[in-house]
């Protein structure tokens, strides 16, 4: 699963080069490889010219989106640390409006009454060891 790119691969991959089938093995080790990922962004950050930027790559082609599950996952603090640092920097990062649209919807979802009892119990804890600082309602 862990594939290794040359950084000519990658450099190709930013300047869309690379074969297809090399760009979507690529893309999809970019999920779940951090190291992979910050090789990635430092060649891009490097670069004077935004004209090949990653984001506007990954904007162009949403391969490299997390699923749905993923994000929500991410919203519930409960993803691995490495695909969570990936969420982040797809979102905040790279910008990438589809999944920014998609975490607006699940936080939506979320603050709703249709929350997984996994959710659920997440959000009682969260209050029960916060309650003491909450100010109420009215000083806000
Ligand atoms: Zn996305």
């Amino acid at each position: 699963m862990s594939e290794t790119y040359t950084q000519a691969e990658l450099e190709a991959y930013l300047d869309e080069a690379l074969a297809v089938d090399r760009m979507a093995a690529l893309e999809n080790s970019l999920r779940g490889d951090g190291e992979l990922l910050r090789r990635l962004a430092a060649i891009n950050s490097q670069r004077d010219c935004g004209v090949h930027s990653i984001g506007e790559i990954w904007r162009r082609s949403r391969l490299t989106c997390p699923t749905r599950e993923q994000l929500g996952s991410y919203l519930l603090q409960v993803l691995l640390e490495e695909h969570s640092d990936y969420v982040r920097f797809h979102t905040e990062t790279i910008g990438c409006r589809y999944c920014q649209a998609n975490l607006d919807d699940l936080r939506q979802a979320t603050a709703g009454s249709e929350l997984e009892p996994e959710v659920g119990t997440r959000r009682r804890r969260y209050f029960q060891s916060s309650a003491g600082h909450l100010k109420p309602a009215h000083q806000r």
